[in-house]
C-alpha cells in the first residue's frame, strides 16, 4: 500500500525528520477522567469503554516497565516517543505529572512526549510543565480529544466540553510552540459526511499540527451500547467511512501529519462496525479512494459541500 505518497503521515513523517524509525509507545499513567469521576461529568463520553483501546494491567507497571514491554511488541526502533494515552493523562498534580513523564524521558531512547487528554484538562501550569520539556529538545504533542466541532453532538455524547473550549486550548498550546494533535470521530449519531467537512474545516481554521481519524467503534460497557443493542444505533458502514475521512484528508493541507486514519478493536468488546476488527482494511479502502480521487490536499480550494459516495 502506498499510503505515504498519499497521505502525510505520522511514521513517515518521523522517519523523514529523524533519519530512522521512531515508534510511539502507549502508555497507562494510572490517571482517571473528570468525565467519569465527578469533576466534570459522570459516566464519561457515550461512545467510551476505556478497556476497548487501553491496557488496564498496564497501569499496574512502571513506565520504565512498560516501555520495555511495549518497544519488545513493535519491531526494536532507535527511538520512541512515549504515549500517555489511557484516559485524562494531564489529570493530577503538576507534581505528579513531572514525575511521570520524567520516568519516560530518563529513558535514553525517548526523543518525545505525546499526551492525551481533554481540551478543558489543560491548564498554565501544565503548559509551563510542556513547555521545560520542549525547551530541552523534547518532541511535544498534546494530543486532544475533539471528536467533532459541533456543539450539539458534543452536547449529546456527553463530552462535557464545547468547541470553543478545544480552539482555546489549541491556540494557547500552539502559541508556545507546542504541538496539537486532534482527535476526531467520524461516524457520530446525528453526522453525516457534511458535518465531518465542517469539523475539518474548523479544526484546520483554528490551527492544528496533527489529526487522528477514527471510525466511531461502538463497544460494550458504553452507553452507545445500549442503543446499539436497543437497535437505535447502527456501526458506519465501510464506504461511508471511506469516503467521509478520503474527503477529509482531501480537504487538508498536506503539511498536516494524520497520526491516524482509521482504527480497529477486538471482539468481544468491540460490537459494531465488525469491519474495524482488521486493522488494515479501513487504511486500504482510503488508499484506494485517494488513489481514485486526489491526495492529501488535493480538494484545497474546492467545494466543502458533501461528496456522496463513489
Ligand atoms: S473518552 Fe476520554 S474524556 Fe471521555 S470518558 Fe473516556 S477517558 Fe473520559
Amino acid at each position: 500500500m502506498q499510503l505515504q505518497k498519499l497521505v502525510n503521515m505520522f511514521g513517515g513523517d518521523l522517519t523523514r525528520r529523524y533519519g530512522h524509525k521512531v515508534h510511539k509507545l502507549s502508555l497507562h499513567g494510572g490517571f482517571t477522567c473528570p468525565n467519569r469521576d465527578g469533576t466534570i461529568g459522570r459516566g464519561g463520553c457515550t461512545f467510551c469503554n476505556v478497556a476497548s483501546f487501553a491496557d488496564e494491567t498496564q497501569q499496574h507497571n512502571s513506565i520504565a516497565e512498560q516501555l520495555a514491554h511495549q518497544a519488545k511488541l513493535v519491531n526494536r526502533a532507535q527511538h520512541y516517543l512515549a504515549y500517555f494515552q489511557a484516559y485524562t493523562s494531564t489529570w493530577a498534580e503538576v507534581q505528579v505529572l513531572r514525575s511521570m513523564y520524567q520516568q519516560a524521558v530518563n529513558q535514553a531512547s525517548i526523543v518525545g512526549l505525546c499526551v492525551g487528554t481533554r481540551p478543558d484538562c489543560v491548564p498554565e501550569s501544565v503548559l509551563d510543565l510542556l513547555s521545560e520539556y520542549r525547551e530541552q529538545g523534547y518532541e511535544i504533542w498534546l494530543e486532544l480529544g475533539l471528536q467533532t466541532a459541533h456543539d450539539k453532538t458534543l452536547h449529546r455524547i456527553n463530552r462535557g466540553h464545547d468547541f470553543a473550549c478545544y480552539q482555546e486550548t489549541t491556540r494557547r498550546a500552539r502559541k508556545r510552540g507546542l504541538k496539537v494533535c486532534g482527535h476526531l470521530i467520524v461516524g457520530l449519531p446525528g453526522e453525516g459526511q457534511a458535518h465531518c467537512l465542517q469539523t475539518l474545516k474548523k479544526v484546520v481554521e483554528t490551527g492544528v499540527d496533527g489529526i487522528k481519524l477514527h471510525p466511531l467503534h461502538i463497544v460494550a460497557g458504553s452507553t452507545m451500547a445500549k442503543s446499539w443493542q436497543a437497535g437505535r444505533l447502527q456501526g458506519i458502514e465501510l464506504a461511508d467511512y471511506t469516503a467521509t475521512a478520503g474527503e477529509m484528508i482531501r480537504h487538508t493541507p498536506p503539511d498536516i501529519v494524520f497520526h491516524r486514519i482509521s482504527a480497529s478493536a477486538r471482539r468481544p468488546t468491540l460490537l459494531a462496525p465488525l469491519w474495524c476488527e482488521n486493522r488494515w482494511t479501513g487504511m486500504v479502502e482510503i488508499a484506494r479512494y485517494l488513489l481514485a480521487h486526489g491526495v492529501q490536499g488535493s480538494a484545497l480550494g474546492a467545494s466543502w459541500d458533501p461528496i456522496l459516495l463513489s
